[in-house]
């Protein structure tokens, strides 16, 4: 029987969820969904010593305001292997119990060295000019561990309390091969592979031997992780191997970095790029650190996630703009790059861009609402129509990449221009245009239907009859009407504004600007 597709998302709480943890929880969640699987919040919190308050919560309410919730875990429901949270579940015993089967097997062992011993091996190591001293076949041999020390030393330690951490015994020189749903097989040779600490001193399991133990309890089908882990995932396979757990063994993805912009290096959470790295706004208590999110700065979460899924993956056509639906059914290991992919802060709010035209007008204006009470006065607001608002939300979000735009964009909508312009009208103000726009002002008093078709063909018919090419006039028209030089399609706005306040305006800016 196939093994039923179950992925986990399995973040340490150690710090604000970064923009490359909530890919791999997304690349996770589509191809659990797309595969009619599970997807699991597991949280990693077996080093104290780095864990952070309100990391777990941060992890939570970012995957929910992304819309990609695990259906089983931490903060979304018990399901069927609770705890979910891995200082939990060492209280069950579970990761001592392997540990203790990998000793009996004699594929793991017990080390006694402090960290001065440590210290001093790695000098010893680096003064004989190993490359990358480790802990491994040959140096182990003169540590203080259960392979050097006589069974009775090893008990007189233990029973005197000293504390000791248990180590895989990694062989020497031999072939581990494994492979990659992304990068096809890996060959790595064991003499690279350190004796990895599998259980600490203070009884809690390392991320090594936790994830596995997890992964084999939960029964999870894929692990799909960042690419700083390929270098361990050898010892991954050994240890499955000596629990004699291949077949339980999930089949591994490795994500492909996420580069800077100019692909120097990984990007960090320090990158000065102005987009956020951050889902949410996160304020680190340890460090003072602020971060600014995602969606405090204005992005839709139906952008970041797009945004999200093209970085490292695509979809083989020239198609962009994806749906979560579509994403899901599109999504496949295959098409992931093997290489980093770069972070383009400009296609990120090119992405925003996209959702913020096909968003309907009525939520848009209700995302402006609070924008405008904070700068209109109170009576003025309650005058504003629905009709209005919606035909202001339709005209400036052409231009704009997020809402918070729409009142620098947009506020002469409200707020009649009292200045103009001065390039415009030094370029373009003179006897001829004046009496143009006296013109206009009077023909559109005329109108009965206040149309931008109508008042185009107006304008038009004006220009003509004043002998004056329409083009010379439209944007001396456009700073009369907004006191700025560009915007959105002006007629539409002649329309919106209403005859009314054109006339108004225009009769206003005929009299300011010729003083
Ligand atoms: N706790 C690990 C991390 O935060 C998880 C890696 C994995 O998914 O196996 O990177």
């Amino acid at each position: 029987m196939e093994k039923r597709v179950r992925l986990r998302f399995a973040p340490s709480p150690t710090g604000g969820l970064h923009m490359g943890g909530v890919r791999t929880a997304l690349f996770s969640y589509l191809f659990a969904k797309k595969h009619k699987g599970d997807f699991i919040l597991r949280i990693e919190d077996t080093d104290q010593t780095r864990y952070v308050k309100g990391a777990e919560e941060y992890i939570i309410e970012s995957l929910k305001w992304c819309g990609i919730e695990p259906n089983e875990g931490v903060g979304f429901g018990d399901g069927p292997h609770a705890p979910y949270r891995q200082s939990e579940r060492k209280e069950l015993g579970i990761y001592k119990k392997y540990a203790d089967q990998l000793i009996a097997s004699g594929h793991a062992y017990v080390a006694f060295d402090t960290s001065e011993e440590l210290d001093a091996m790695r000098k010893r190591l680096e003064a004989a000019k190993v490359v990358a001293p480790q802990y491994n076949s040959v140096s182990r041999q003169n540590m203080r561990n259960s392979l050097t020390l006589s069974e009775d030393d090893v008990k007189k330690l233990m029973d005197a309390g000293t504390p000791y951490v248990i180590r895989l015994k990694v062989p020497r020189n031999e072939e581990i091969r494994f492979h990659d749903i992304i990068r096809g097989w890996v060959v790595v040779n064991s003499t690279q592979v350190d004796d990895k600490v599998l259980l600490k001193s203070d009884g809690m399991p390392t991320y090594h031997l936790a994830h596995i133990v997890d992964d084999i309890e939960m029964e999870i089908s894929h692990a799909v992780r960042g690419e700083e882990w390929l270098p361990s995932a050898p010892s991954h396979v050994l240890i499955y191997r000596y629990l004699g757990m291949e077949d339980k063994m999930p089949l591994l993805a490795h994500l492909p970095l996420i580069l800077k912009p100019d692909g120097n290096g990984k990007l960090s959470k320090r990158d000065k790029s102005g987009i956020p790295m951050f889902p949410l706004d996160w304020y680190d208590e340890r460090t003072g650190e602020k971060y600014v999110g995602y969606r405090e700065t204005g992005f839709f979460p139906e952008a970041f996630i797009n945004m999200l899924a093209m970085l490292g993956w695509n979809p083989g056509t020239t198609q962009e703009l994806f749906t979560l639906d579509e994403l899901i059914a599109a999504f496949t290991f295959e098409r992931v790059n093997k290489s980093g992919a770069k972070f383009d802060p400009e296609k990120t709010k090119w992405f925003n861009q996209q959702y913020l035209r096909m968003k309907p007008d009525a939520e848009l204006a209700e995302l402006f609402k609070p924008v405008l009470k904070e700068n209109l006065s109170e009576s003025h607001y309650s005058q504003l129509s629905t009709h209005y608002l919606q035909g202001v939300c339709k005209l400036v979000k052409e231009k704009a990449h997020f809402v918070s735009e729409f009142w620098e964009g947009g506020k002469y909508f409200f707020i009649a221009p009292t200045t103009f312009d001065a390039d415009v009208i030094k370029k373009r103000w003179n006897e001829q245009s004046a009496g143009f726009i006296k013109e206009v002002t009077e023909a559109f008093k005329n109108l009965n239907t206040f149309t931008a078709a109508e008042t185009e063909v107006t304008f038009k018919a004006t220009a003509e009859k004043s002998g004056i090419g329409a083009g010379q006039v439209m944007q001396l028209f456009r700073v009369c009407l907004s006191g700025v030089g560009g915007g959105p399609m002006l007629f539409e706005m002649v329309e919106l504004l209403g005859k009314e306040e054109v006339v108004k305006r225009l009769a206003f800016a005929i009299e300011t600007i010729k003083n």
